[in-house]
């Protein structure tokens, strides 16, 4: 076991101001500190935005961590800028709205700035394992040190959202989409994401767990009182313990898994160095969206392939009485695979490629992630 500390979990009740501040010290001093940062620097914090929610919902990075974040960084004599690129428009128009839902906007009055500046570009990335030509939001480029402050959620599609997901925040706006298209296979956009993380190697990852999301995650879950804060110089590692804390394997998560495959991480979590018993902070109940890999098909022929798929894979799946025809998810579904009947979304069993992207965008929680009895016999078992 190594003796540094690797992955640092504090524990944080509540969002008070105090709390924050003890918990932040004390998970920060234990992995080195912010001595990384230097006085006249840029400093961009890559938060969770995922879109215009309130705090209380749990979705986003919680506004009074972000704010203890960047004091810390400003009393160093650097500057301070808050960003992401929701699945939206990447424009001030929508960015406004979600900096304003947020709770954002009011960090602007501590000095904090609020990235206006929507440029978009490609970059090349020979590394690259899948994806070589990055689509990205110019004013990270622009950053001296990226620090990812993200938000620990099940997510439907990745089971996870974490440090390495949010890092999908640099894909600008509608872009997303294509990407989805792109890689459909599961594997395959974990190793996409693995390939942002690679090329824009943030300096820290700061998780706010102190209330997550479970459940219907990313965006319709249901907030949960973890009451941690985890932070890391190594995403791969940190992403690995929380899962472990929410009770998903390395196996359940396909950023993991992937992350395991390229060496980036040990195949035991215990083997990852942490400041707390990990295994005494697992929370037994929470929620979680094991989405496809309870059985590992992918390596399999065609035809396990193929089975995997009808039996195992979950799907959307539209509560028509929660649903308000707002044909949000049919304008998300990079498939086009969403109809309008009667007023309500119809899927196309055949065209959708499960990224569920209808899911994360629904306004109303009405489109949920059905799970296929097989692999809740598995689950079950
Ligand atoms: S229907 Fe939903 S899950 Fe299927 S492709 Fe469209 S957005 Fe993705
Ligand atoms: S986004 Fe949600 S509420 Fe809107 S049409 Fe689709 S399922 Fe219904």
């Amino acid at each position: 076991m190594n003796n540094n500390i690797e992955v640092a979990i504090s524990r944080c009740e509540d969002y008070k101001k105090d709390n924050i501040s003890k918990a932040l010290d004390e998970a920060l001093s234990l992995i080195g500190g912010l001595d990384f940062i230097k006085s006249g620097m840029n400093v961009v914090i890559k938060a969770n935005l995922v879109g215009p929610m309130n705090p209380n919902k749990a979705a986003t990075t919680n506004p009074d961590l972000l704010l203890e974040l960047s004091r810390r960084i400003i009393e160093r004599g650097a500057s301070v800028t808050i960003g992401d690129s929701p699945g939206g428009p990447f424009t001030k128009l929508y960015l406004g709205q979600v900096y304003k839902a947020t709770g954002l906007k009011d960090l602007e009055e501590f000095g904090i700035k609020l990235n206006d500046d929507f440029g978009e570009t490609r970059v090349e990335f020979k590394q690259a394992i899948k994806c070589k030509e990055i689509p990205i939001t110019e004013y990270l480029l622009k950053a001296d040190v990226i620090i990812n402050c993200c938000k620990l959620k099940s997510h439907g599609m990745m089971a996870l959202s974490c440090g390495v997901k949010n890092l999908y925040g640099i894909v600008p706006g509608t872009t997303k989409q294509e990407f989805h298209f792109r890689y459909p296979d599961y594997n395959d956009f974990a190793n996409m994401l693995i390939d942002l993380n690679e090329f824009l190697k943030p300096s820290l990852t700061v998780v706010d767990g102190v209330v997550a999301m479970e459940g219907n995650g990313p965006t319709a879950g249901v907030p949960k009182n973890v009451g941690l804060i985890i932070a890391s110089k190594n995403q791969y590692k940190l992403d690995f313990i929380c899962a472990h804390l929410i009770g998903l394997s390395r196996e359940n998560v396909p950023t993991i898994e992937e992350s395991f495959k390229r060496g980036l991480i040990p195949a035991d979590v215990h083997d990852i160095s942490c400041n707390m018993s990990i295994d005494d902070l697992v929370i037994k109940d929470f929620d979680i969206r094991k989405t496809h890999r309870q059985i590992d098909f992918a390596n399999s022929s065609k035809l396990t392939g193929k089975l995997f798929n009808k039996f195992m894979r979950s799907r959307p799946m539209v509560k028509k009485d929660e649903c308000i025809g707002c044909e949000k998810c049919k304008n998300v579904c990079p498939a086009k695979a969403i109809i309008m009947v009667n007023g309500k979304p119809k899927i196309c069993k055949k065209k959708c490629i499960t990224c569920f992207c209808c899911q994360e965008f629904c306004p109303k929680g009405a489109m949920k992630v059905k799970k296929t009895w097989l692999s809740k016999l598995i689950e079950k078992k």
